[in-house]
């Protein structure tokens, strides 16, 4: 299987935005230009970021906001904990984030390196709810994960 990447956005950034702020607003938060700019920036992300890289790319992009690592922190907490982005866990070196809102797809990650690969295999799609289906489980998402080394890191 070759390594496909996924790209497309399933909500388009406006829509993303609203969501976000009335998000912040139930929790009694508020919005902020740093705030948006973490969001922007997961959205025009197609990597699986650490808050440390994603702290580093807008130090990069926006210097100017002095965005805090707490921030980061903070806000990803806040965007996972309604899932407009997901985590993966590579092991004791943490956590990478992605936007929840792209199209389905599963996950190989190296626990050397942190490398995560996307993939989708229709096989395993239909199996899993074939596997649903025969214990009367009604799926509403899932997620694999597959920890291992990658080819770099074999050597
Ligand atoms: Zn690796
Ligand atoms: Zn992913």
């Amino acid at each position: 299987m070759s390594q496909q990447s996924f790209t497309s956005r399933t909500i388009e950034y406006e829509a993303l935005l609203e969501e976000f702020k009335s998000l912040l607003k139930k929790n009694g938060e508020k919005f902020t230009i740093q705030r948006e700019v973490i969001l922007e920036t997961l959205y025009n992300s197609d990597e699986h970021l650490t808050p440390e890289a994603l702290h580093q790319l807008i130090q990069k992009q926006r210097p100017e906001l002095k965005t805090g690592i707490a921030t980061i922190y903070r806000t990803l907490s806040r965007l996972e904990e309604s899932d407009m982005v997901t985590s993966l866990s590579f092991g004791a070196q943490g956590k990478k984030y992605e936007l929840g809102a792209k199209d389905h797809h599963d996950h190989m990650i190296c626990t050397g390196c942190g490398d995560i690969t996307e993939f989708l295999d229709e096989e395993i799609e239909k199996r899993q709810e074939l596997i649903a289906a025969e214990f009367g489980f009604k799926i509403e998402d899932h997620s694999m994960q597959i920890y291992g080394l990658c080819k770099n890191c074999q050597d």
